[in-house]
């Protein structure tokens, strides 16, 4: 099983057991190990299906202090669809690492019942910028020890016109965090978001 050569813990191996996943996807091989290993920020062209979300949940789920309750881990996302598919995956990956709690924050949706679930302690929080962006104007959310932001099919959240809740929110984040970036495509405006908000990011391609 070559997820026991990626640096993966216990915790994270007995979940990917129970999931039955053999063999890690070509995104999973490259970013896993690169991502556990060092701090760095990081672009990866990847589409849809291919397994990032794993190849950013496993080494996030990994690296976060669960001793502390602060919200450590921002993945923005698209949709209300995908968000909610991206915090059950990172419910089953993490399901026995005791004491880390993930919460979906999206339009749509009650924002006092969302910033309620946020105060319960949420150290991962996976959002539409949107959403996001409101809940960090009205103090809802705390992001200033946010540690790792991952901006996921960053493409699709510019083409939906994403662009100024995105900056205003890495904006409000600490310089010092680590970015994730992915995206299928490699538009303009993406590479605009990568060279403003990252520090010599290592580039993967699948
Ligand atoms: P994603 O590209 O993250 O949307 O993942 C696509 C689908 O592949 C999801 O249903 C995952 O649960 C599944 N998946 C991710 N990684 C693996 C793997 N290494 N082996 C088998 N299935 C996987």
């Amino acid at each position: 099983n070559k997820f026991e050569q990626l640096g993966l813990n216990e915790q994270l191996l007995n979940a990917i057991k129970d999931m039955g996943f053999e063999t890690p996807s070509e995104v999973q091989e490259k970013a896993i190990p690169v991502l556990l290993a060092q701090d760095t920020d990081m672009v990866a062209l990847a589409q849809t299906g291919t397994g990032k979300t794993a190849a950013f949940g496993f080494p996030l789920i990994q690296k976060i202090d669960i001793s502390s309750r602060k919200t450590q881990g921002l993945i923005l996302s698209p949709t209300r669809e995908l968000c909610l598919q991206i915090a059950n995956e990172l419910k089953n990956y993490s399901k026995y690492t005791k004491g880390l709690n993930v919460v979906a924050i999206y339009g749509g949706a009650s924002i006092t019942e969302q910033a309620r679930e946020v105060k319960r302690g949420a150290q991962i929080i996976v959002a539409t910028p949107g959403r996001m962006q409101d809940m960090v104007n009205r103090e809802m959310v705390d992001i200033t020890n946010i540690n790792y932001c991952i901006l996921d099919e960053a493409d699709e959240m510019l083409n939906m016109g994403f662009y100024e809740d995105i900056t205003a929110i890495l904006s409000h984040t600490p310089s010092e965090k680590n970015t994730w970036l992915f995206s299928a495509t490699m538009p303009r405006e993406v590479a605009s978001i990568a060279k403003e908000f990252m520090r010599q990011p290592v580039e993967i391609t699948v």
